[in-house]
Parts: structure tokens; C-alpha cells; sequence
């Protein structure tokens, strides 16, 4: 029988509606890719979740963090970095599909949301600096790239977000300080 980290027995959690266990693991899953990046293989992937139970589910809270390598979109050499991803998903036994995740009585399986949370995280479009211009600027400039310029005088409550790039800001996963 093969070795399931992601595997976790929740019966003691399950006891106590409300109670919370922390969950750390360091896995490493196969065919983790995009057409953008991948998960080298044998690459560890960090989840770092707190579990807590529900009447009739289970909460998973925390962050996935995964290295990965790519191709930079400008120069075209190899890029590799980490990628965190916030997550905050609900297992229940009858999972609504597309929204939760499924679990059993006594366990559940972690490895779906953490490979979606993975495949969410990998970059569309990496780049091996954010000041890459390119192995040819002059030929091939990047000045269609939007670049958000800080001004002093910027009252607003932030940069005028562009449509086409709203898909992208929902892939947003870094760290905020706020909070939930
Ligand atoms: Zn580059």
C-alpha cells in the first residue's frame, strides 16, 4: 500500500465541532504543470494548514508553498522560484463539485485541493526579473506591457485595474496582512 501524506484521520476532530488541529507537510506529487511552469519532479511542495471541524465538514486554512520552474516570458532562459498559495476550502461528504471537496466519516484526502491550489499558484507568465527587457529590447520591446506607476500625488484608492487583467488579479495569492 502506497505511503498517502495527504491522507489525514480527522475522527478526534470530528468529535468536537469547532475544535482545530495544525497540519504540516512537506509532499512531493507528480504532474504538477501548466503550459507556462511545472513542478520539477521530487520537488517538495510545504502545506502548512490548520484543520478545523465543522458540524458536518471540515475547514482547511493556511498556505501551499511550491517551487517551480519556467521559461521567462521575455528572454526565453530558464527561471526557477516558490509560489505561495493562500487557501481556505471546506470538505464535506456530500461536496458540491467545483466548490468543496469531498471527505469521509474518519479521513480525508488533502491531495486534490493541494494540487489545485498548486496549479493555481504556478505563474502565466514568469519572468527571471521584473526588469528583464528581453534578449533584444531594441527589436522587441516590452512597452506593451502595463506596468502600474506610483505617483506621489495618487489619492486614489489604488491603480485603475484593467479588465483583461482582472482574470489575472484573481490569481493573486500573496500574503496579505489583513487578514480574514
Ligand atoms: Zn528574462
Amino acid at each position: 500500500m502506497t505511503f498517502r501524506p495527504l491522507v489525514v484521520g480527522i475522527a478526534d476532530l470530528r468529535r468536537n465541532p469547532g475544535t482545530r488541529r495544525q497540519f504540516t507537510e512537506s509532499v512531493e506529487l507528480s504532474g504538477l504543470a501548466i503550459s507556462s511552469a511545472s513542478v520539477p519532479e521530487g520537488a517538495s511542495i510545504d502545506v502548512d494548514l490548520e484543520l478545523e471541524s465543522l458540524s458536518n465538514g471540515l475547514v482547511a486554512t493556511g498556505t501551499i508553498t511550491t517551487p517551480w520552474e519556467g521559461e521567462c516570458r521575455r528572454c526565453l532562459q530558464p527561471v526557477q522560484s516558490r509560489s505561495v498559495a493562500k487557501v481556505r476550502e471546506i470538505f464535506e461528504p456530500r461536496p458540491v463539485e467545483g466548490e468543496t471537496y469531498a471527505m469521509a466519516d474518519d479521513m480525508v484526502n488533502l491531495e486534490p485541493m493541494v494540487r489545485d491550489a498548486v496549479l493555481l499558484a504556478l505563474p502565466l507568465a514568469p519572468l527571471c526579473d521584473e526588469e528583464c527587457r528581453g534578449p533584444a529590447p531594441e527589436t522587441f520591446p516590452t512597452g506593451s506591457v502595463i506596468e502600474v506607476e506610483e505617483t506621489e500625488d495618487d489619492t486614489g484608492p489604488g491603480p485603475v485595474s484593467d479588465p483583461r487583467w482582472a482574470a489575472l488579479a484573481d490569481l493573486d495569492f500573496e500574503p496579505d496582512e489583513s487578514g480574514e
